[in-house]
């Protein structure tokens, strides 16, 4: 069984009733404890550390299977967004026509894109609450020549 440090403070709590008072034995133990004190609070950090990091990569774990069900679509105007591969909706968990943020995606995470309102244009513009990123959804309208 792996020995951490709280265990070896506390062995050497036993070695005081051996220790002369006031001498350079007692000295060095007091060094020694505190020294073990720091350690003790670093492993405590590392331990911390280490739980955080496997949370993360049991993340990217599960986002990695959940990624199989999106798939990638070309907005009319060029742009791409994510969404959930047709008929994978329940798999997902998704609701169907549900459109994410394309950069988001590529950082493991699934961020909704909603409308959002532009004076002065009659374009629909999506943009992620997540990112900032925002794009025209639709085909630009007047700013292109039209050939009918
Ligand atoms: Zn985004």
């Amino acid at each position: 069984m792996a020995t951490n440090v709280g265990d070896l403070l506390r062995r050497t709590q036993g070695l005081w009733e051996f220790i002369e008072d006031g001498g350079e034995g007692a000295k060095r133990l007091s060094e020694l404890q505190r020294e073990l004190v720091d350690a003790q609070m670093r492993e405590t950090s590392l331990i911390q550390e280490n739980a955080a990091l496997k949370q993360t990569i049991a993340d990217y774990e599960k986002f990695d299977i959940e990624r199989q069900h999106y798939t990638r679509q070309q907005k009319p105007s060029g742009a791409w967004v994510v969404q959930v591969r047709p008929g994978e909706e329940f798999e997902a968990n998704v609701e169907k026509g549900v459109e994410f943020c394309a950069h988001c995606f590529q950082k493991r995470e699934l961020s909704i894109l909603q409308p959002v309102e532009k004076t002065r244009s009659a374009n629909i513009y999506l943009r992620c609450n997540t990112c900032g990123s925002e794009f025209m959804g639709d085909k630009p309208q007047g700013s292109f020549a039209e050939f009918c």
